[in-house]
């Protein structure tokens, strides 16, 4: 009989979460790395350099890889012969790991997770509860499966019962454009097939938590029907030449994973969860002799990379921008930002809205006139830090506010990550407004070009209250300007079609 102590538990739970917060799975960095490589997109490229400059800045300065330090989900697998020496749950063990994690003075994490999914939507403060999934194993030893998952990942989830003759692959390609870019590509696509609906997701989730090996499969062939499908399925996404953070590029994804389980003879269930460029989770075992031990990664699995991100980009002071200059940037261009800029994201836009909707006042100290708004929810600074990690956050979620935020606001223009709607394109054309995105999960390095920041308004929102921050040199893109031409459509045409000649051109 093996003895878990609840202290060698918790403190596993704690130390692996922090771990995976700043550094990101070695065979993760590398499928980046050789992503980066061979992508010939420049806009990609440059996506894919932000995010491993970022991923190296966070490995060593131990702090989060991206703003959204995700929603705890931890799958257990618990041997028949270990007891525990506690008098806490299995859920309360993590969930005091998750606190503690979470409060770590040297880097707190953003604490992410509402109480109710409905009305008041309050913060729980710490990130807990955690989700658990537990399994009942033969063996004296615990296996600890734990990822830390990113919202905007998380919403991409998509799920269907297909007929059983249905082609697997052939759904596969149909849904990953419909995902658009907020879940941060390049990433890994987890796909669960079979069992029950509840059964194909907690697989595609599962399959998340194995390394990318994909190029072996590539060199060496598949060997399996598993892997001939992962390799199939791999190869389609990456000919719709979606790209890194949707620009249009080689890599969409860096791997597929598949779980399958038997099903009905009348189902053909499948569930799809993509990991996103902030990919965290750790695997690891106890059995009875103490915490787990986490290793830190050898600094030489990052590439050396010359740091060109903002070569080329025309510099834009933010406190004399005007409305006829933005006329002039297009669809595509990377832009260097200066002066002052202001926040807000779901929760503040909800607010601002209603308060235009009663036709009253915006909190003193909040005027978005001829000034840009930052959609971001940052990390606690620590030390000397202006601001934690500050990488954007879907844009799309705010569609629905930017019609009421360009008429009545004076607003210019919006910075975000992935594809606006058409609605929000067409209100972005109707007011010579522009969209500029940052890349999503560069959080870390986007954060450093933050020079000061203060609470504008709404305090009581935490991290989604309205900051007004004073950057330098903040790189982002014009991805739909004022003619409403945006780069999420064209790039991927693009390159779509480039992936294609390219095809064509090497048979
Ligand atoms: S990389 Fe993108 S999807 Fe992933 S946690 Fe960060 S912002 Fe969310």
């Amino acid at each position: 009989m093996t003895i878990i102590k609840q202290e060698d538990f918790i403190s596993s739970i704690s130390d692996s979460l922090q771990y995976i917060s700043y550094y990101h799975p070695s065979d993760f960095v590398r499928a980046m790395a050789r992503a980066y490589q061979k992508e010939q997109s420049k806009a990609a490229r440059n996506a894919i350099g932000q995010i491993l400059i970022n991923s190296r800045m966070a490995a060593e300065g131990h702090r989060p890889v991206c703003q959204d330090t995700g929603i705890v989900v931890v799958f257990l697998k618990i041997g028949m012969d270990v007891q525990f020496e506690t008098e806490l749950s299995l859920q309360d063990m993590v969930d005091e790991g998750v606190r503690r994690a979470w409060n770590n003075p040297d880097n707190p994490l953003r604490a992410s997770v509402v109480s109710s999914p409905l009305g008041a939507r309050n913060n729980t403060k710490d990130n807990t509860p955690a989700v658990v999934h537990i399994e009942l194993v033969t063996g004296d030893k615990v296996e600890v499966k734990i990822a830390a998952k990113g919202g905007g990942s998380e919403n991409k989830a998509t799920f269907a019962i297909l007929n059983p003759s249905d082609d697997v692959s052939s759904w596969v390609t149909d849904m990953v454009p419909k995902m658009g870019a907020g879940w941060c590509p390049p990433g890994i696509l987890g796909i669960g097939i079979g069992g029950t609906p509840e059964k194909a997701f907690l697989l595609a989730k599962e399959s998340l938590m194995s390394p990318i090996n994909i190029d072996q499969i590539v060199e060496g062939g598949p060997q399996t029907d598993i892997e001939k499908l992962r390799l199939k399925i791999y190869e389609q996404v990456n000919a719709l030449g979606i790209g890194a953070q949707g620009l249009g590029g080689l890599t969409t994804v860096l791997d597929v994973k598949l779980l399958t389980y038997p099903t009905h003879a009348a189902s053909l269930p499948i569930a799809m969860i993509p990991n996103c460029a902030a990919t965290r989770h750790i695997h690891f075992w106890l059995d009875g002799t103490g915490p787990a031990n986490f290793e830190p990664p050898s600094l030489d699995i990052w590439p050396q990379l010359d740091n060109q991100i903002n070569v080329g980009s025309r510099a834009v002071d933010l406190d004399t921008v005007t409305r006829e200059q933005i006329k002039h940037w297009k669809s595509g261009e990377r832009l260097l930002l200066s002066g002052t800029i202001l926040t807000g994201r779901d929760a503040a836009h909800k607010k601002i809205s209603e308060l235009i909707r009663r036709q009253e006042a915006l909190p003193s100290g909040v005027s978005f006139a001829n000034r840009f708004i930052y959609y971001v929810g940052p990390v606690d600074p620590v030390n000397n830090e202006v601001v934690g990690p500050a990488g954007p956050t879907t844009a799309t979620r705010m569609d629905k506010y930017t019609d009421t935020m360009l008429s009545h606001t004076g607003l210019l223009g919006m910075i975000g990550k992935a594809e606006r709607g058409p609605n929000a394109i067409e209100a972005i054309k109707r007011h010579n407004s522009v969209y500029l995105i940052a890349v999503g999960g560069a959080a870390f390095l986007v954060s450093k070009a933050i020079q000061s920041a203060k609470v504008a308004a709404f305090a009581d929102l935490g991290m989604e209250a309205i900051y007004e921050f004073v950057v330098k040199d903040m790189p982002v893109m014009v991805a739909v300007d004022s003619q409403g031409e945006s780069i999420h459509d064209t790039g991927p045409s693009l390159w779509k079609q480039n992936i294609a000649n390219i095809r064509v051109e090497t048979k």
